[in-house]
Parts: structure tokens; sequence; C-alpha cells
């Protein structure tokens, strides 16, 4: 009854996925069996493919346990700075084939399933997928936690566990249409409730301001925090760090329902970074406070508790040696305050000490310039939901416009650095109150950095330069290659040895490989096909595996409706034309997700990243992409500045105004209707769409995109157009070389060692936390170690 596993007969007996012996497969096997039976309470008789799914997770996670406690002890004897990465977003993605292969487990997997007669693919896709993020930001702290964990460093990541994660995405009619994504509904192997750990947090209330006396928060209304945790296992080092997602529980009177699925749709776009509703929406300021207040007191808990703590008279000064924090954006940035509020009010140090304690403690990162994703929260609402933290930003306003008064006479000046916004009513600046509140900002790409001081934040960065630093996004290789792209790690693996996977730079040993054209062909070939079968069942088109596949990424801000509808009619049009055949499709890939990026991105061949340059700040989808063997076209923007800069401007098709000529254009003003008078082709292909062509039935139905595209496109799309085409002309030709593509390609993969997440953390972790990576290798449970020796 086995059904042959190709995948599993290719892959060879690399040690990059761990080694395969009888006992280990036995007893993997033993382990599946027993959790059938005990854990699901089933026979093989009446089994689901979700039932064989959690057997082998729950078989998994067993391997986990040991090591999850080890390291935590570790952390408890040693002592050391601990990193917290504090994330309103953690976008993980399947858990099962992660784990296997940082455990180094997954071959051993593969063939105790395949002796069971089942298909280890089938299972993965059974996986319910933890959708806590939307995007770059949140793929991002799951790239961290990776590497951080694989690095040893004593980190953890603190989030909310949504109970409805980023709604499903499906496609009616051409339209977008979202649906709920109860993600918990079978239940998740993969965290551990901690009941015992449930924390309160206040909301509302007043200050309690008697003269004389200590201001006190009071008559708040109160929801409990309950952690939850996952375990994050590094690569192959025994180190399983943990993630604490925070859920909120009903206390009192408090109405939950508005927490959790109140205006669900709403609430799950509202998490969108780049989504226009930084306007004062309470429920998103509930939650942005909840996981930090939760997460502060579990911090200073542990703290306290610490060994060396608990040996002598409490005292904080050490408070900065101990403790990193990491805002991952403003979402988190209320931490500040709160922490101020725990010193000052609770534990009663003098306002100087918490301050400086507070500024040493946090780090900040930006990750965007765009004005509308700017969170700035209105002083009213603040002031209803968390009175005592106002008061303390007001406080800290006071000091920081003293310090800035070094600028007297430039009223200018301090107004644009004040925390508070005055014009269009009263409004909190978060990203002014993260700066004053760390003891580092930065960007995440060196042009994004660039932007950064000497523009958006420039007055802060003239008053304090050392505070402003550059750390690239980064994407880690065991996800991104070995799990999405077996074929071509194990290739690599091969090819120079298995290194790479926890030092990227090594990558750079394929350049002796560039004439080998054969080397990678094969893998991309099966990939493709791989891909073109998946197209073939869900979308039901039928697609030329040896046609070009051009991927862009998907839009996330407020056109995105509309725009989507636009691609699915052309869609319609051009796949239906006979001329036109097999020789182009178009195909809008619905509910794009960690999961599906871990297919598409294999099976590409031309990675489209075309922001106007200055408006994206790094991509990681760009790195992803790199390392998988496609080939990039974009413009000079992001981290694309940097894939340029590692691989030869030569080796991308970099195409579009740069930095400079885009403030150029901005001071000189930007007419889209001269472009569309000059440009014939963009002309016509306006036209059509304005004339009904692709919405026979509604003419109008893409005024709106048309209207936005002459009058008010902030990205000044037609700009680049003449230049776009002109590269995409290169594009083809270059395809139709196949041999020189290859020989490109592997340049690329080549030169994208410089985008793991590894080398970013190692950067983060000695320029900014203080702390250093180590090689330790914690023993696995099965040998026996003493954490101190
Ligand atoms: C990497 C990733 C992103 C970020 O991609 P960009 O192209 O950099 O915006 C978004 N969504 C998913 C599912 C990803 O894997």
């Amino acid at each position: 009854m086995a059904t042959p596993l190709t995948d599993q007969e290719k892959r060879k007996q690399i040690s990059i996925r761990g080694i395969v012996g009888v006992e280990n497969v036995a007893e993997l096997k033993k382990g599946f069996n027993r959790h059938l039976h005990f854990t699901l309470v089933k026979d093989r008789n009446v089994t689901t493919p979700r039932d064989y799914y959690f057997a082998l997770a729950h078989t998994v996670r067993d391997h986990l346990v040991g090591r999850w406690i080890r390291t935590q002890q570790f952390y408890y004897e040693a002592d050391p700075k601990r990193v917290y990465y504090l994330s309103l977003e953690f976008y993980m993605g399947r858990a099962l084939q992660n784990t296997m292969i940082n455990l180094g487990l997954q071959n051993a997997c593969d063939e105790a399933i395949y002796q069971l007669g089942l298909d280890m693919e089938d299972l993965e896709e059974m996986e319910e997928v933890a959708g806590l993020g939307n995007g770059g930001l949140g793929r991002l702290a799951a790239c961290f936690l990776d590497s951080m964990a694989t690095l040893g460093l004593a980190a953890y990541g603190y989030g909310i566990r949504y109970e409805y994660g980023i709604f499903n995405q499906k496609i009616k009619d051409g339209w977008q249409v979202e649906e709920a994504d109860d993600w918990l509904r079978y239940g998740n192997p993969w965290e551990k409730d901690r009941p015992e750990f449930m924390l309160p947090v206040h909301f509302y209330g007043r200050v309690d301001e008697e003269d004389g006396k200590e201001p006190k928060w009071v008559d708040t209304q109160v929801v409990l925090a309950m952690p939850y945790d996952t375990p994050i296992p590094g690569y192959m080092n025994n180190t399983v760090n943990t993630m604490r997602l925070w859920s909120a529980h009903a206390h009192n009177d408090f109405n939950l329902r508005d927490f959790n699925i109140g205006d669900y749709i709403q609430a799950v776009l509202d998490r969108n970074l780049t989504f226009p509703f930084f306007e004062g929406k309470e429920l998103r300021l509930k939650q942005e406070y909840f996981v930090v207040a939760a997460t502060l007191q579990d911090v200073i808990r542990r703290f306290k508790t610490s060994k060396r703590n608990c040996s002598g008279p409490m005292s904080f000064d050490s408070f900065p040696d101990k403790v990193a924090i990491q805002l991952n954006d403003t979402h988190p940035a209320m931490a500040i305050p709160e922490l101020m509020r725990i010193f000052v009010d609770i534990e009663k140090l003098d306002w100087d000490t918490a301050w400086n304690i507070t500024k040493q403690t946090f780090a900040y990162t930006n990750h965007t310039v765009l004005p509308e994703a700017l969170e700035r929260w209105p002083v009213e609402l603040m002031e209803k939901l968390l009175p005592r933290h106002l008061q303390i930003i007001y406080k800290l306003n006071q000091i920081h416009l003293d310090v800035t008064s070094l600028f007297p006479d430039d009223m200018d000046r301090i107004r644009s650095m004040s925390l508070i916004e005055e014009e269009g009513g009263k409004r909190v600046n978060m990203a002014h109150l993260c700066i004053v509140g760390s003891h580092k900002v930065n960007g995440v790409a060196e042009i994004h950095s660039d932007i950064i001081k000497r523009d958006v934040f420039r007055d802060f960065s003239e008053l304090e330069p050392e505070k402003f630093q550059n750390k690239t996004n980064g994407i880690t290789p065991r996800r991104w290659l070995l799990l999405c792209n077996p074929g071509l790690a194990d290739l690599i693996a091969e090819a120079i040895g298995e290194e790479y996977v926890k030092d990227m730079t090594q990558l750079q040993k394929l350049n002796d490989l560039v004439d080998d054209d054969a080397f990678i062909r094969d893998v991309q070939w099966d990939n493709k096909l791989k891909f073109a079968q998946y197209l073939e069942k869900v979308y039901k088109v039928d697609i030329n595996p040896a046609s070009m596949f051009d991927v862009h990424a998907a839009p996330g801000y407020h056109m995105a409706k509309m725009i989507i509808k636009l691609i699915t009619s052309v869609a319609d049009v051009v796949n239906n034309d006979p001329v036109v055949g097999r020789k182009l499709k178009v195909i809008y890939l619905e509910n794009y997700r960690v999961s599906l990026a871990e297919k598409v991105i294999p099976a590409t061949d031309l990675s489209e990243q075309i922001s106007i340059a200055g408006t994206e700040a790094s991509g990681t989808g760009n790195m992803k992409f790199m390392l998988n063997g496609a080939l990039t076209i974009g413009t000079m923007d992001g981290a694309n500045v940097e894939m340029a800069e590692e691989a030869g401007e030569e080796n991308l098709f970099i195409f579009g105004m740069r930095v400079e000529d885009v403030a150029e254009m901005d001071k000189e003003g930007y007419d889209a209707l001269e472009y569309y008078e000059s440009l014939s082709e963009l002309k016509q292909a306006i036209n059509q769409i304005k004339s009904g062509y692709f919405s026979p039935k509604q003419p109008e139905m893409f005024n709106d995109i048309i209207n936005m595209l002459f009058h008010h496109d902030q990205f000044k799309v037609f700009a680049d157009h003449e230049s776009y085409v002109e590269c995409q002309e290169r594009v083809s030709a270059l395809y139709k070389d196949q041999r020189e593509w290859t020989r490109v390609v592997i340049k690329n993969i080549a030169a994208s060692g410089k985008f793991s997440s590894d080398c970013t953390i190692k950067e983060y972790a000695t320029e900014i936390w203080g702390v250093e990576p180590t090689d330790l290798k914690i023993p696995p449970p099965s040998e026996p170690w003493s954490p101190l020796t």
C-alpha cells in the first residue's frame, strides 16, 4: 500500500537533515503508534489524515521537551543577559517540518512515515498555520527567533496569541472575500498553556494625586493575560528557546468580545502595517498595551528571581546588564512608559534612575517611512485607556524638550521633535517616544537607515548621532532553503559541504561552479514542474513549465481590493485569448501566506521588487527569491541595493529612478498625464482599462484606480514605466539564453550569504544587545551534563 515518495528517494543521506539509523526510526514509529493510541485514542481503522499529522507532531514534540527544559535550566544556572523580542506579530508558518529539520530528525521521520505506509507531504499539509502576522514585519520576527536559538542566545519572543489569525483570503468572482481563520479549532500541539503564570493587566481608571503623595492609578478594569509557550528549536544545537504569547481572559466586567472577536475583520486589517488606521482604534491600543504590560511583569519577575538577585539585596542597577528589549516597530512602544511606571510607582526608584535604566534597556527598530503607517495615538484616547501612562509621557516630553532647547531659537525643531503633536488634534507620536526611550534605533536596510537619519528623524540623529544604526534584515536558511527547497539545499551541501547551513557566507564557494550549467537546472525544473502541478490542481490552469515564472509580491494597502479585481479581470481576458494560448498566463494566487510562499518561491524565475525608490524599507521576499535561484528585477530600493552590491549590479535587472531622482521629482512635481501622453503603450493599456475592456459589464469598474494613478499616486507608477519595460526586454533576452541565465542564477545564490538572519542577529547581539552568540552545544537530554561546567 506504500506510495513511492519521490522527494524522499531523491533526498540523499546528507546529514543536514540528520542521520537515519535503524534505532531512531524504530523509536519514532513506536512513538507515532503510541500517540495514535494514547493521545488521539484511535486505531488505524478510524484515523483521519489529521490524526496522523497529530500523532507525528506529538512524536516530534517529545524530542523537543527534554531539550527545552534543559535549555531553560541552563539559562537559570548561567544567568546570561536575556534578550526579549517584543512584537505584535509572529508570522511563524508551520512548525512540524521546521522542528524535524532543526532537531536533525527529518530523514529519520521521513523513513519512519514511509515505513508506516503514509505520505509525509500529506501529513504536513494538515497542519493549521498560525497566521499571527500579515507580512514582512511578522515574518522577520519569526526568522529572528530561529536565528537567536541557532546562535544560542538566551532569547524570548513575546507577543499576542490572537484567537483568529490574519483572515483567509478567498477570491469570488475576482473579488477578495475574507474568511475567519479559526486556526485553533483542532488544538495546537506546539503550545503549552501556563495558567500558573497568568497575570493581570489594567485599563481605564484614573490617577489619584493626593497632595504630597505619589500618583496612584486606581479604579481600573482588569483583564487577565494567560501565557502560552511555544518551543523555538535552534538548528542542531539542542537549544530550545521560548516564544510566549499572551491570551486575554475575562475578569470582572471587561467586555472580552471586543478584545478577541468583535469587529474581527477590521481588527485584523488594523494590524496591517501600511493600512492607514492609526487614527485611534481603541481595540488596537488595548492590544498593544496588553502585550507590553504582561510581558514586563514577566521580565521583572524573571530578573528578580534570578539566582544572583535572590542572594543579595534587590537592586535594579544591573537591569540593563541583564535585560535587553527590542521593540519590533512602534507597536510595543507603550513598554517605555510602562517600565517607567513600574520603576517609579511600584518599585519606588527616583525618576532619573528609572529613566536611565529604561533608556539603556530598550532598542527600537523602525520598519517604514511611509507617513500613513507611523503610529500616532490621540491623547484623548490614551487618557481614557491609560491615564497614568499619558502623564508619564507628558513628563518625559517636558524633560526631553528641555534637552532639545539646546536649540532655543529653533521653535520648528522643537515642535518637530516633540512627543506630542499638536496639529489636527493632539496625538502621541509613538516613533518619537521610541527614539527618546531607547539607546539604539535602527532601520532595516542601509538605504532605509540613511533615509531615517537624513530625513524622517533628522533632528534626532543630529542630537544623538551615535544612537542610529543599520541592521539589514535577513531570512533563515533553515525555512527558506532546507525546508522549502530540499533539492537545492541538498545539492549545495553536496557541492560545497554542509557548513553553509549555519554560515551562509560559504555560499560564495558556488562561484566555482558557475560554468556547470547542469548544476542547478534540473532542480529548478523539478520545482517548476511541481508548482505547475499544484496550480493545475488548485486553479485548474494549465501553465507551460518551460515558460518564465514571473512573480510579484501582493499589495497590502487600501487600494488592494480594486487592484486584485483588476488583476483577476486581466487574467480572465489573457488566459482565454486563443491567440495568446499557452504563451502567457496570469494567475492571482489567493491567500498568500508562509506555506504558499514556500511553494512559489523555489519555482520562481523572476522576482519582481518594483517599489519606487525610497518606499520599501528592506523587503525580505527579495532575499528568499535570491537564495532560491530567482533573478531580481527591481529598483534601487530597500535591500535590493545591497543585493546588487553583493552580486554585482550587472547580475540584477535594475531599473527606475534612484532615491535622489525621486527627491528631485518631489520638488519639481510629478505629472502622471505627461507620461501617459508620451508613452503610447502605457496610454493604450490605461485606455483599455478605462474603456471597460477588462470589465465589459461594468466599464467604470476601475475608475478609482485610474483616478488614483493620475491624481494621487504616491508611488508615481508611471514615472518608472518606460525604464521597467526596457528592463523587461533585457530579462527576456537573457532568459532565451538558458546557459547564461543559469550562470547568473548561481552567482546570485553565491552572493546571498549576507542575507541570512544569522548574520543580522549577530549584529544585533554585539552592536545593540551587548550579548555574544555562542557555539555552545547543549548536550541532548540523553547525555549527562552540568550547566556550569
Ligand atoms: C517573506 C514574506 C513576506 C514579506 O515579503 P516582502 O516581499 O518583503 O514584502 C510577506 N508574507 C509572507 C508570507 C512571507 O513569507
